[in-house]
């Protein structure tokens, strides 16, 4: 089989490409050198836009793999799954790479334990709070097609698309 090029490129909202943001990411059956491809190029998309965490469908690959790096704390996941989240929700700031440019309050849960398995195919569980489990949480709703705006009220999305556009449209002029 021959590989297909993997992209480093970041799919945001209102691209051509971005249905691949909405859909649910399917499980990684085997931790192969094509998987190895898609975290090298998932970090290095992170790393050039300067991101804390990226899933694997923002540069186009519909596959169930995260990466996460706040402050030194970093994680490349497969298979995550949310195992517990504390009841207390915190609100605070949130942007993604794929809605560049704008950002909100999101609503999230505090402490987040998240399961998965790291390239050398160990299961580990992450448990953080605050950035991290937010980041954590931010990018598992990726992998189901669900963005940071979904969260927001209808006329606050509205407001902060509309926003999106107009600085879309001044980019690309
Ligand atoms: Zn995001």
């Amino acid at each position: 089989m021959v590989d297909k090029e993997i992209s480093t490129d970041i799919v945001t909202y209102g691209d051509p490409s971005d249905p691949v943001l909405r859909r649910v990411a399917a499980p990684v059956a085997n931790i192969d050198s094509a998987v190895n491809r898609i975290a090298e190029a998932m970090v290095a998309a992170m790393l050039r836009a300067n991101g804390l965490g990226l899933a694997a469908p923002q540069i186009g690959v519909s596959k169930r793999i995260i990466a996460l790096d706040i402050d030194g704390d970093f994680h490349i996941l497969i298979n995550p799954e949310i195992i517990d989240l504390s009841d207390d929700a915190e609100e605070a700031t949130e942007g993604c790479l794929s809605v560049p440019g704008v950002d909100a309050p999101v609503p999230r849960r505090a402490h987040a334990a998240v399961r998965g398995y790291t390239l050398d195919e160990r299961e580990i569980t992450i448990e953080r709070e605050g950035l991290m489990a937010r980041a954590l949480q931010h990018e598992i709703d990726h992998l189901n097609g669900v963005l940071f705006i979904d969260y927001l009220s209808p006329a606050k999305r509205r407001f902060l698309l509309k926003e999106y556009a107009r600085l879309k449209r001044e980019k690309d002029k």
